[in-house]
């Protein structure tokens, strides 16, 4: 049987916490979800009836400060993806070291085919459902795949109904609301600061690497904006309907104003048409999955050409294709690092919010520069300390910094 995203991840934690020696009781505590709700979504339709969708939240572990995740809109978004997302976002955390657990929500639902009003509508209902798990010291939803800052600003008024002015319950959400200056780029500016930091430990001149990113959206738009920006050539992006590829590079600005006004990049003119399948095996430096999980697995890892991953998606790689790509050699940076840019700047949201206080933008891509390069930096010297791959490396720190808060907690 196919091996669900749960249990992937899972193999990822198993490995990390058999070479850390983890008993197996504080094993288990870690490795199952604290609490999981399951709901049901009924949504008056634009034409007068109702539809009737599932909602999840998973809390994975809230052992190191209040649960953090963000809530996907996606059809396959069922609650073993989203309870790996949760598992996920517990060692992203505390990877990343800011003061926050994991979680994760989901609504199964393709919300490209519900208008703005349905939307607002699913949103609230979904909120006020899972409105007695979350508040600001408890639970911190966020946009995720599907999800955007509109989508934040619903939850916040919802919750707001019934709670008083609550800016710390979501983050993401529109900078007049609250939201940080910064926020929206900072997943895609957190992959940038990584690559020209790994540019100088893996010989890469910057200037000449070609990069291909799959995923248009928030996440990859901004890497592709951002990586482009520190010199890269960006050879190929995509986004659901298919990608486009130019060897001599791709204009961004082109393309990032066609996404604004025209909500695709597919009208681009200068650009050869590749599907997504195609734009992984691509010939270019560096490749940036940043769209959706399980795209590179055992069936398509043998053709990957890049010899350097940057995962900014969640879990875009199977643990098959995993050992596969770094037994021949490819470097594949994790997820709980590369894309943590995002969750580092919301926890700057969920403070300023506190505080009551703005930070300059300035100030908010420094420090995330300052976090997340230390986390890459502590990857890196455990990677070739241990002789392990840069995931396994990762998991192990973050596992590492629960299982000692677990302890001291008194749990076991
Ligand atoms: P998004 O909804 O803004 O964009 C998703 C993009 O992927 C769109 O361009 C869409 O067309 C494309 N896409 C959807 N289905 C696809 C498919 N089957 N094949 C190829 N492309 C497809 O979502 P996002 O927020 O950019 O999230 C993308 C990934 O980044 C997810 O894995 C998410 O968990 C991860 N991520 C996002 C953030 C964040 O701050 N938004 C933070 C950390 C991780």
């Amino acid at each position: 049987m196919e091996q669900s995203t749960y249990e992937a991840v899972n193999e990822f934690f198993d490995g990390a916490a058999d070479r850390l020696g983890l008993d197996d009781s504080l094993r288990e505590m870690l490795k199952r979800p604290w609490r999981e709700l399951q709901v049901q979504i009924p949504v008056r339709m634009d034409d007068g009836h109702i539809q009737v969708f599932t909602g999840y939240r998973v809390q994975h572990n809230g052992a190191r400060g209040p649960y953090k995740g963000g809530v996907r809109y996606h059809p396959d978004a069922d609650v073993e993806e989203v309870r790996a997302l949760a598992s996920l976002m517990t060692w992203k955390t505390a990877l990343v070291d800011v003061p926050f657990g994991g979680a994760k929500g989901g609504v199964q639902v393709d919300p490209r085919l519900l208008s703005n009003n349905e939307l607002n509508r699913l949103t609230r209902r979904y909120t006020q459902s899972i409105d007695h798990l979350i508040a600001p010291n408890r639970d911190i939803p966020a946009p995720d795949l599907g999800t955007n800052a509109q989508t934040m600003a619903w939850i916040m008024d919802a919750y707001g109904q019934l709670h008083g002015h609550s800016p710390a319950i979501v983050t993401g959400k529109p900078v007049e609301m609250g939201g940080s200056l910064g926020r929206e780029a900072a997943t895609g500016r957190g992959a940038a600061y990584i690559l020209q930091e790994a540019a100088k430990d893996f010989s890469l001149n910057i200037q000449e690497a070609s990069v291909a990113v799959q995923g248009f959206g928030n996440a990859g738009s901004w890497s592709a904006r951002l990586m482009h920006g520190i010199g890269c050539k960006i050879v190929a992006v995509s986004d659901v309907d298919g990608g486009l590829y130019n060897a001599k590079g791709l204009d961004m600005d082109a393309l990032v104003a066609l996404q604004r006004d025209y909500g695709s990049i597919s009208e681009y003119k200068y650009a050869e048409k590749v599907s997504n399948e195609e734009l992984l095996a691509l010939e270019c430096d560096v490749l940036v999955p940043a769209a959706i999980d399980n795209v590179i697995t055992e069936a398509n890892a043998g053709n990957i050409k890049a010899k350097l991953i940057l995962e900014v998606a969640n879990h875009p790689i199977t643990p098959g294709a995993d050992r596969i790509l770094s037994e021949t050699g490819v470097t594949i940076l994790p997820d709980i690092l590369v894309n943590a840019g995002g969750v580092i700047v919301s926890y700057f949201e969920w403070t300023q919010n506190i505080q009551e206080f703005h930070w300059e933008e300035s100030r908010v891509n420094e420090e995330l520069k300052r976090i997340i390069l230390q986390a890459y930096h502590a990857v890196r010297e455990r990677a070739i300390n241990e002789g392990t791959t840069h995931r396994q490396a990762s998991f192990e720190i973050g596992i590492q910094r629960v299982a000692r808060v677990v302890e001291l907690r008194g749990f076991v």
